[in-house]
């Protein structure tokens, strides 16, 4: 009997590392999360992981690893597979992919991490059967994942689109990002609600004025994204959306402001399946890391292929 393919699966975010070893995000063997503390310290448990993974069942064919940004992701870059300038302490340059290629000496497939769940909801969750979608999470920061034509959309670096700049409420106090006076995660993600409104989001009552004002910013984001990427879906996930009535809010004040501009989505009952909130819970992004991991192995057999061609 043929010995069964294993990947790596490891989604890299700035509060825990979730590592998972097996066949896809259905048929995981070991899974272990890692507290992301210094870079030594987490990478080093991650490999002690991986290293009782490959001992105890075998090689990895390949691993994928959806990461908290900003990441380099230009394969011809000197610092790919690093996470590049992250305000987060002692992160800044840190070479994930190499490291982790040197000790497996397999292909590794990196990306962001909204990518990652943005993948991962797309073929097996909320986003089946499309192609172009965009996940958003709305949790301790605001990030953006947009997949077009099947794959994470990134260029000169990958959208930043949690910064962009939204129009504030009058009377409220401006938005809390150190970098931009009023983008959507200073205005509304959950330390910035908890600032803003001076408690955290899941402490206020539902009839409060702090959600018609989330609505609002929420609303406006997917509008921007509806405008700028035009995906067939807005998935909105993290630890805010876990509100079950901010959904229906978010769908009618997004309709308000979008005034029409796209029939498609205008048409009666569309809103409920244009913007809808994720399917595979908290298992998004672990199966974009399966998805990642399986690409990047048969992106490196196709090379091989290209390779072998090109020396006859
Ligand atoms: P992370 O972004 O680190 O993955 P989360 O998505 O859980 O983490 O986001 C954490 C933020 O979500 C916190 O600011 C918290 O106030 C907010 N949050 C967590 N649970 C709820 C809830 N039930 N209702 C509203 N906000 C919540
Ligand atoms: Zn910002």
């Amino acid at each position: 009997m043929p010995r069964p393919t294993y990947f790596g699966a490891i989604e890299a975010g700035g509060t825990k590392f979730n590592c998972a070893f097996g066949l896809n995000h259905e048929a995981i063997l070991e899974q272990k999360r890692i507290a992301t503390v210094h870079p030594d310290d987490t990478l080093r448990e991650v490999e002690a992981f991986f290293d009782y993974c490959v001992e105890k069942y075998g090689p990895m064919q390949s691993m994928g690893i959806a990461c908290f940004g900003p990441v380099d992701l230009t394969k011809s870059s000197e610092t790919y597979g690093y996470v590049i300038n992250t305000p987060k302490p002692n992160w800044s340059f840190t070479p994930i992919v190499p490291r982790l290629e040197k000790r497996y000496g397999c292909p590794i497939g990196f990306d962001l991490d909204v990518n990652g769940s943005a993948l991962g909801e797309m073929r097996f969750g909320a986003g089946r059967g499309l192609e172009n979608v965009a996940y958003v999470t709305i949790g301790t920061g605001i990030g953006v994942g947009v997949i077009a034509n099947g794959k994470s959309l990134n260029g000169l670096l990958h959208p930043e689109f949690g910064h962009i700049s939204l129009h504030k409420l009058e009377g409220e106090p401006d938005g809390v990002c150190k970098f931009h006076k009023n983008c959507a995660e200073g205005l509304a993600c959950g330390p910035a609600i908890e600032k803003r409104w001076g408690a955290p989001a899941e402490t206020f009552p539902i009839d409060h004025q702090m959600w018609k004002s989330q609505a609002y910013y929420t609303a406006a984001l997917c509008n921007a994204i509806t405008l700028a990427y035009s995906p067939q879906r807005i998935i909105l996930g993290g630890g805010v959306m876990t509100q079950p009535h901010l959904l229906a809010a978010i769908r009618k004040e997004f309709e308000v402001q979008l005034n029409g501009y796209v029939p498609a989505i205008s048409r009666s009952g569309c809103v409920e399946s244009y913007i809808v909130t994720p399917e595979l819970d908290n298992m998004s992004g672990i199966a974009g890391a399966f998805v990642i991991a399986k690409e990047s192995a048969t992106n490196a057999v196709s090379q091989s292929r290209e390779n072998d061609l090109a020396a006859v």
